[in-house]
């Protein structure tokens, strides 16, 4: 459970008005974290959309089961989850620091990754990973205490 397979998908959609949206998606089966960020074009004389203006806008996860306090229903048709039901939660806060760091290191989505893997870590792989070291552990003490 250490080492489990991580599939990064990514995507850009044109919103209009300039406005552009990219998915960070990193999905481990059972859950996955998704970072999302917009980004508007510089009000400039002559529109330029390649220079956009990038804020923070979701850094969430979606979970097969619930995962914390403030996890609500996603949809029964999740694409990011196996089976497709979902909880999901997220945060903008975070989603506007990362998305400075994104932009001060120069749109380095490896810095988008990081995060990524760093959230999944801490909230979903290390937990599982005291479970079964708990339970390694009982079981070293004999059958009978389970
Ligand atoms: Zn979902």
């Amino acid at each position: 459970m250490t080492n489990p397979t991580f599939t990064r998908t990514t995507r850009t959609a044109n919103l209009g008005n300039g406005q552009e949206r990219r998915d960070w998606i990193l999905s481990a089966g059972r859950c996955a974290v998704h970072i999302i960020f917009i980004g508007e074009a510089r009000m400039t004389e002559q529109p330029d959309p390649t220079s956009r203006v990038w804020g923070g806008f979701v850094f969430g996860w979606h979970s097969q089961a619930p995962n914390g306090e403030g996890d609500k229903p996603h949809t029964n048709d999740c694409p990011h989850v196996e089976g497709g039901v979902c909880f999901f939660e997220g945060h903008t806060s975070r989603a506007e620091d990362l998305a400075a760091a994104w932009v001060a290191g120069g749109f380095n989505d490896e810095v988008i990754w990081a995060a990524a893997e760093q959230e999944m870590r801490e909230r979903f792989i290390e937990p599982i990973d005291f479970q079964e070291l708990m339970i390694r552990d009982l079981g070293d003490l004999g059958p009978d205490t389970l």
